[in-house]
């Protein structure tokens, strides 16, 4: 590590009073949308105005670049701005940076044409669009995308998409989807795919179902939708950047998207602390608080140092991003990623046992929160496959040492070590 990690620790004063501002807001404005039991029309109602006034405070869409409308933070301070937005599910809706929406702006800004970002990334900064991104398919891992089975291929003026695709988010509320799809087979690995932006209206674009999941029912006709493409036509122009662009595209984005969602966790993970320590003191068990037990306060004192630990590795990597930039903290960011998830799994989970038949209720907000936080473990990449890229990359400092005995094999060190006294005591009684 070098350079000043000081801004990583201390936070200037004007962001100190902008995160004031923002924690007192998400408890007055953005955690009451959780409870909210209106209609969606009229929650939508709602949920703009506290748009509206995020966006009044200059605060809405802060991952993106100024040229963007965003703040241009950085990293560090996104991190702190997102702990605390990510203490709610509805802090991302209500500060402009919600999956997929967020990821797909960038994959436009990063990747599209001027047409492009007027048509369908200005919109959708402003709210007035939602989007898709449909890259996982049933029959393939999602683990291993290169091996994707949707094809597209080129007729005269228009992009022919053939395939099916599961798990698509928000793909029924969507105003347009960014499709991967093969575009050459033959070409190696991760040339083979490109990136079209296929309109809601593109005739054989068929969203089939919401795949049920875990989460439940969710609000503004959002789901994780089954999607088939059957000879899908759209215009040429749809493709996005080059044909075979599809991986280096979605590698640019992947890398800093996955970071914010680390950043958010920690704030789920505080709340469900929270909750956690609140319960530990209210609730007597044998005429003593939870509180006192010792193996209550062994999961705080083992949660707390779980999350500043997943804290300070997130803070780390947002520092090397903001330093060297996102591919000199590949490998900060695979550590973040599966350690943050099973941090957030483990915490909510302890909040859960604590809090005993209440934290498995709805009347508290740690079921939903469990519920949830299960898919952090798995979507945008696999604890297994971030712990097989750290490992490989750490293993890269080492070598096998020669011979068949590790380097600090006792018996060998203890014969070296005989040889380099008698070397020392010669010299001793040489010199006397
Ligand atoms: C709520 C939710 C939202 C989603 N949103 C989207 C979206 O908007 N767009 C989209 O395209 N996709 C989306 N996905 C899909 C998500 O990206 C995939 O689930 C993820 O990439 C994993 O792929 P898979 O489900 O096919 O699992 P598989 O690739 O089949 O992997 C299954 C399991 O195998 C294990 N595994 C994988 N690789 C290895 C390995 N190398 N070594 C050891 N073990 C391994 C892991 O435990 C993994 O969980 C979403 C999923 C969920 C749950």
């Amino acid at each position: 590590m070098h350079g000043d990690m000081h801004g990583v620790f201390a936070v200037d004063p004007d962001f100190e009073r902008e995160l004031d501002w923002v924690r007192r807001f998400m408890k007055t404005h953005v955690w009451p949308l959780e409870v909210l039991d209106v209609p969606d029309e009229e929650f939508e109602v709602v949920l703009r105005a506290v748009q509206a006034e995020v966006k009044a405070r200059r605060l809405w869409a802060a991952h993106l670049p100024p040229e963007l409308g965003g703040q241009g933070l950085g990293q560090v301070r996104l991190a702190q701005l997102n702990e605390i937005i990510g203490t709610s599910f509805w802090g991302p809706y209500a500060f402009g940076c919600q999956a997929p929406d967020s990821g797909n702006a960038e994959i436009l800004a990063l990747a599209g044409t001027p047409e492009q970002k007027r048509t369908w990334l200005d919109p959708l900064l402003d709210g007035r669009m939602r989007s898709a991104f449909s890259m996982t398919e049933p029959d393939n891992a999602g683990s291993d995308p290169t091996r994707m089975s949707t094809t597209a291929t080129r007729d005269g003026d228009t992009w022919v998409i053939n395939g099916h695709k599961w798990f698509s988010s928000n793909a029924v509320a969507a105003d347009f989807l960014i499709v991967m799809a093969v575009t050459d087979p033959a070409e190696r690995p991760h040339r083979r795919a490109s990136m079209f932006i296929v309109p809601k209206d593109a005739p054989g674009l068929e969203v089939v179902r919401n795949v049920p999941t875990m989460i439940g029912a969710e609000r503004l006709g959002f789901g994780h939708p089954e999607v088939r493409y059957v000879d899908c036509r759209i215009d040429a122009a749809n493709i996005l950047g080059g044909v075979g662009d599809g991986f280096k595209i979605a590698q640019m984005r992947l890398g800093p998207g996955r970071i914010h969602h680390c950043m958010r966790w920690l704030g789920q993970a505080r709340r469900a602390f929270d909750m956690m320590c609140e319960r530990a003191l209210q609730r007597d068990v044998r005429g003593r608080p939870l509180a006192d037990s010792d193996l209550v306060r062994s999961w705080i004192a083992e949660c707390a140092a779980d999350m500043e630990a997943a804290r300070l590795l997130t803070l780390k990597a947002a520092w090397v991003i903001d330093t060297r930039g996102a591919a000199a903290a590949k490998t900060d960011i695979a550590m973040i990623k599966y350690f943050g998830a099973e941090v957030l799994n483990r915490v909510i989970d302890r909040a859960v046992q604590v809090n005993g038949a209440l934290g498995f209720s709805g009347d508290l907000p740690l079921e939903h929160m469990y519920r949830r936080a299960r898919a952090a473990r798995f979507v945008d990449g696999a604890d297994e496959v971030h712990k097989i890229a750290v490992a490989r990359q750490v293993l890269k400092g080492y070598r096998a040492p020669e011979g068949p005995w590790p380097s600090d094999h006792v018996p060998t060190r203890r014969a070296a070590a005989a040889g380099f006294a008698a070397d020392v005591l010669a010299r001793s009684d040489h010199d006397s």
